[in-house]
């Protein structure tokens, strides 16, 4: 059930998708169905730390959005629905990436569709994380300029339209685009963090800038790490034992720091909600627009 790269490479029959550098631990079986895949979530295998990595986040938020729900922990403290709203359209946004890249690699080596399925979720769920966190961001952000956010707002959501329309198409997760399609996910969050800058520079108050655009650059810093790892494929590339391939290969890294960056991206928002609560309940803000004050 679990393989080595070179014996399958000799039970040609078996469907399986070879990783740059990693030799062991692949699962094929002839009649892999969804049962058998599901019961290697508990085996050791080239998967394993990608499925969990992804996995557990996907429960933290699960848990979160109880939370909210129930008006539980933090949520305690929000007085407007907006903060609600936005904490749990943020923690659903981040669990569809998470689940869906769990599923995508615990039920990769079904068969080739099944393979081609759930990796177009899997980038799916990547697109929804990023316009769902971005869109929630620019709700909050521009609080005190309503006619720049619903502008902001209309041209992103049309281009998570756009987005998924082509992410629908068939070739869409041909191999041969994957370069081109690492060049759009790049061109995207170039252009939310140009977002990112045009708040740090024209919309938000002093307050802002000191206490939220840091958390704001460190999520920015986590996708970086996580991006350098997925590149260079470090460190199965340069460390060949067992070990390092099943437990801590390049795409473990990789779901690790897009964790890292789904939670900074989550607490942020939360405590930007509570701090806008703050003026949305005395009036606005030094250095807005609207601010009436002395
Ligand atoms: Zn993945």
């Amino acid at each position: 059930m679990i393989f080595t790269l070179d014996e399958l490479t000799a039970a040609k029959k078996l469907f399986f998708i070879p990783k740059l550098f990693i030799t062991e631990g692949y699962r094929a079986n002839e009649n892999f169905t969804f049962c058998k895949c599901s019961k290697t979530l508990f085996m050791v295998h080239n998967e394993t730390a990608n499925i969990w990595s992804h996995l557990l986040p996907g429960f933290y938020f699960c848990v979160e959005l109880i939370l909210c729900a129930t008006k539980q922990s933090v949520y305690r403290e929000m007085q407007h629905w907006e903060s609600r709203v936005g904490s749990a359209l943020g923690s659903l946004s981040i669990m569809f990436c998470m689940f869906a890249s769990t599923s995508y690699h615990l039920y990769m080596p079904m068969s080739s569709d099944w393979n081609n399925r759930l990796l177009k979720l899997d980038l799916i769920g990547i697109g929804i994380m990023i316009f769902g966190l971005t869109l929630i961001a620019i709700y909050l952000s521009f609080h005190n300029w309503p006619q720049e956010r619903l502008y902001t707002i209309c041209g992103m959501a049309g281009l998570c339209l756009f987005h998924f329309v082509l992410q629908m198409t068939p070739c869409y997760t041909n191999p041969f685009y994957d370069k081109h399609r690492v060049v759009l996910y790049c061109g995207i969050l170039a252009l939310c963090f140009g977002l990112a800058l045009y708040g740090r520079f024209y919309i938000a108050t002093e307050i802002e800038i000191s206490d939220f655009f840091p958390k704001l650059l460190l999520s920015y810093l986590w996708l970086t790490l996580g991006f350098i790892f997925y590149a260079t494929s470090f460190p199965e590339r340069f460390y060949r034992p067992k070990w390092v391939q099943l437990a801590i290969p390049s795409h473990f890294w990789w779901h690790v720091f897009v964790f890292m960056n789904g939670y900074t991206l989550y607490w942020t928002g939360i405590e930007f909600s509570l701090h806008v609560e703050e003026f949305w309940v005395q009036g606005s803000e030094p250095g807005s627009p609207n601010y009436k004050g002395n």
